[in-house]
């Protein structure tokens, strides 16, 4: 297929496919297509890419002449020619993968400038001082991502010029400064590399354009595809562009902009700008950004002037081009532009990233607007973003202690322990330590201490920053560009308003209004209303499968109803025992060397079984509770450190060395694969009676009291035969008979089993004839089907990851293709052998919006998540369903 596509002109190519051109060359092609003002040029296809890696890294042959026939299509179209020193064409190259991956990979700008063609472009623009500034950026910018060479070098460099003439800002250099600098940028890179700057144009271009695909395997870029559950193979495409300039004097100017709030949603254009500078200025933090609109400008009290008021018409026309792409695109747009003097060019757009109430609030909106149907407002909203709307804010009426305000850079309110680095709040952040992130600026390397940090914060950048997309894609708040903070990372100390804060003191951050406190500051539940519900009910009138809760107490149980849930999955009754008041009862019952002694000791169990059923069952009423019987091996409960045997022993009433004795029986080498599950109810069958006639007895109590009807459906785990099954079915059977005798009152009941076993998959037809409904426990099945613990493969998994050996941890998101294929095999023979029978999730998966898809092809009836994520659950099942 074609290595390189045009855009710009009659010869933009008709191919808009982000797997090939990226998303950064789709959209340029797309955009010159309907005619607004794009740079020519043409885009390497990702393709390429991974033919360079397959390839040793080596360009494929005839690369060379597609990329000379592109820039000769560029020559065309701007009458400049590449290396000429009388009018020099400039290029820009750039990366662009099938998805975004804000300021992972590089970019160079200015190519094309030599000690020739700089002259060419003095005259040309009629600019020294713009020329050689253009000169000397591109030097940098080159050394850095093509040889390698660390910035600190030229910025020392150019510290001391400004010193020497005691200036303090950039914009005072004078063209014969910045002529001079260059001749030392020029011999830096011969005494760090041993060789010449590369003065032929040709070279300066193959060498971006394989800088740019190996930042695709740079560290920073594979985090970030781990992070976001990107695969490797995809590979980035090249685009390569005329330049255009926003450095060229008080009529030009670059910006980036939304076509509505990133943040808020709200419907106004938003973004940021800068006169006389280039783009790299904007995102990387380096000089603050103005306002765009003059309402935006009022509003934060600001004085530069805004775009709206410093250039109207070229404002005017920005303003057109946003509407043009939002109703060509029916999304919010992210676009970056230059202004040349005075005239308007479009670098780029793409699908804004935004926050999770961004993302409703435009979905509704656009809705109602016309431009996009309900369906597909519900798909527009990332179900896992939700979670950003589902997590506290901070108490309005608490006290703040406000040391300085940032700008609200990422909404959401977070506290933490002070860290200065990424990996200093990595690594606390992996002994559980909540932490904020405090930079100076974040730069991409941060990523994986902003990944694990509860908050950022950081001192330089505007709203666009890294750090601020960064943060908005993961949904963490951040509040950048704080200017009051001083931040000495060496002394692990900050100052601000004349205190000084430590590494580790605790600081808040409101990501939504950029307030930073010092301390904890209380936070509020969210509440559940306007663009949040209109959008989950569009979700629930397309969403075929039900979704239930996790919940094992009437309180999650609750949190559960209010965010939708329509029954309860699973009910871990182990959760219950661990209750301190029981737990002397439940060691008893370990304890006792006959069946007369667990019984005594269950009986004490009993009544408050039934409590915790007879709350669940009115907090649910009506709607199903699926309640599993006890799972976990017996030694979970019994103590594991010397200081606690005496204490339990004594409760227990037993002797110290006897508790040890028994201790040492109970232990296991495979626990996970040991003396659990049903195995405990095959060996004592008394537990699992226990368990069954509270659940009835509440049953019964609960209709008895309120008139509501209780659907306990009753499930055993970890079956791997049917006849394991059929024992504990006729345990449990026999508890209602008893029960409903007893009590005069029969509930309707259905007895099932957990699916998390490759052999009760492949039996499922079988064990079908018995079991009245399966739940898959994928979080077992994955565990025993790849032969992965799930309690010890963290060590192992991100580098499993990393290497692409998983996409995703299948922990996390269903491995659809293995352990799949079990699902599907174990619905296929369970559907068979009983009709209808009911069919559902209950493992971590049923959460996860990739295995809900699955489960909805598979034709579950069911998903069921933790409480917070049953509104993630609703609205991935509702895509699925679309
Ligand atoms: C499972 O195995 O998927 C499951 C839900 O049970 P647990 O996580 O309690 O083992
Ligand atoms: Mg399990």
């Amino acid at each position: 297929t074609k290595m390189v596509h045009l855009f710009g002109g009659a010869a933009t190519t008709a191919e808009r496919s982000k797997e090939l051109l990226g998303g950064k060359g789709a959209n340029l092609a797309e955009m010159a297509s309907i005619g607004l003002p794009v740079p020519p040029g043409f885009t390497i296809t990702t393709e390429v890419c991974t033919a360079y890696y397959a390839n040793g890294e080596q360009f494929p042959a005839d690369l060379a002449a597609d990329v000379e026939n592109g820039i000769a299509h560029i020559e065309g179209i701007t009458g400049k020619r590449f290396g000429d020193p009388a009018n020099p064409l400039l290029v820009s190259v750039r990366s662009g993968a099938r998805v975004s991956m804000p300021g992972m990979m590089d970019t160079v700008l200015n190519l094309g400038l030599n000690d020739k063609t700089v002259v060419g472009l003095v005259e040309a623009s009629g600019d020294p001082r713009f020329a050689w500034d253009s000169y000397r950026r591109f030097i940098q910018m080159y050394a850095d991502v093509v040889m390698g060479l660390d910035h600190a070098a030229f910025e020392e460099a150019l510290e001391i010029a400004k010193e020497d003439k005691g200036f303090y800002l950039d914009t005072e250099m004078t063209a014969e400064d910045w002529q001079a600098l260059v001749l030392e940028y020029l011999a830096i890179v011969e005494r760090e590399t041993g060789a010449p700057f590369p003065q032929e144009p040709k070279d300066q271009l193959w060498g971006a354009i394989g800088a740019v695909f190996a930042s695709w395997e740079s560290d920073r870029a594979k985090v970030y595809r781990r992070l976001n559950s990107i695969p490797g193979e995809w590979g980035t495409a090249v685009n390569v562009q005329a330049m255009v300039f926003g450095n060229m004097g008080d009529t030009s100017a670059t910006g980036v902009a939304f076509t509505r709030d990133p943040a808020t949603g709200e419907r106004a254009w938003y973004g940021e700008w800068l006169i006389n500078a280039q783009g790299e200025d904007v995102v990387a933090g380096i000089r603050t950004p103005q306002y765009l609109t003059r309402q935006a400008r009022e509003k934060a009290g600001a004085k530069p002037l805004s775009m709206e008021e410093a250039m109207p018409e070229t404002f005017a026309e920005l303003g057109r081009v946003f509407d043009t792409l939002e109703t060509h695109y029916r999304d919010m747009q992210d676009i970056e532009f230059t202004v040349e003097r005075g005239k308007l060019w479009m670098l780029q757009t793409r699908s804004g990233k935004r926050t999770a109430k961004a993302a409703l609030k435009i979905a509704v909106d656009m809705a109602a607007e016309g431009l996009i149907s309900e369906e597909e407002a519900v798909q527009r909203v990332d179900p896992g973003a939700l979670d950003q709307l589902l997590h506290p804010t901070l108490d309005p009426k608490a006290p703040r202690d406000v040391l300085t305000k940032g700008l609200p850079a990422s909404p959401g309110a977070a506290s933490g322990k002070i860290m200065f680095d990424a990996d200093s709040a990595e690594k606390a952040a992996g002994m559980g330590e909540a932490v904020i992130l405090v930079r100076v600026e974040t730069s991409p390397e941060d990523i994986h201490g902003m990944h694990a940090a509860k908050g950022i914060l950081t001192a330089r950048g505007g709203m666009t920053s890294h750090a601020a997309v960064v943060a908005r894609g993961m949904g963490r708040p951040c509040v950048s560009g704080a200017g009051g903070l001083a931040i000495d990372g060496a002394a692990r100390v900050l100052r601000v308003a004349g205190r000084e804060l430590r590494e580790g003191e605790v600081i808040t951050l409101d990501g939504s209004t950029g307030e930073v406190m010092a301390g904890e500051v209380p936070t509020l539940l969210p509440e559940l209303v306007g663009d949040f519900a209109t959008l989950m009910a569009w979700a629930d009138r397309v969403r075929r499968m039900k979704v239930r809760t996790n919940a094992e107490t009437p309180q999650d149980a609750q949190v559960a109803r209010d965010f939708g849930a329509e029954g309860i999955g699973l009910c871990r009754t182990e959760h219950m025992f661990f209750d301190a008041a029981r737990i002397t009862a439940v060691r008893e019952m370990i304890l006792a060397d006959s069946e007369e002694g667990r019984r005594a000791a269950l009986a004490k169990l009993l009544s408050e079984q039934r409590g915790d059923f007879a709350a669940i069952f009115g907090v649910m009423a009506g709607l199903p509770v699926t309640i599993r019987l006890l799972d976990p091996p017996l030694h979970e409960f019994l103590p594991t450190r010397e200081e606690d045997f005496a204490e339990v022993a004594a409760a227990a009433g037993v002797g110290i060395e006897a508790l040890k004795a028994r201790a040492n029986e109970l232990h296991e080498f495979n626990p996970m694969l040991g003396h659990r599950g049903c195995r405990l109810g095959v060996t004592y069958p008394e537990i699992y009676e226990m368990q069954a006639r509270a659940i009835f007895e509440a049953a019964c109590d609960v209709a008895a009291e309120s008139g509501a009807s209780p659907v306990p459906e009753v499930m055993i785990p970890l079956v791997a035969t049917r006849r394991e099954f059929d024992l504990m079915k006729g345990v449990v059977d026999t508890a209602a008979k008893a029960v409903f005798a007893e009590k005069g009152r029969e509930i309707d009941y259905l007895v099932g089993t957990m699916i998390e076993l490759p052999r009760a998959a492949l039996m499922a037809g079988e064990i079908a004839q018995s079991a009245e409904f399966f739940s898959f426990g994928t979080n077992d099945l994955t565990q025993t089907t790849i032969g992965i613990s799930r309690d010890d493969a963290g060590r192992f998994l991100t580098q499993y990851v990393d290497k692409g050996i998983f996409v995703t941890d299948p922990f996390v998101s269903l491995d659809v293709e293995g352990v799949g294929q079990l699902i599907e095999l174990a619905a296929e023979r369970g559907r068979a052998a009983r009709v209808g029978i009911k069919l559902g999730i209950c493992g971590e998966h049923g959460g996860d919006a990739p295995s809900i898809h699955f489960c909805e092809k598979t034709g579950l009836d069911y998903v069921s998540a933790s409480p917070y994520r049953v509104p993630i659950a609703r609205l991935a099942a509702a895509q699925a369903a679309l």
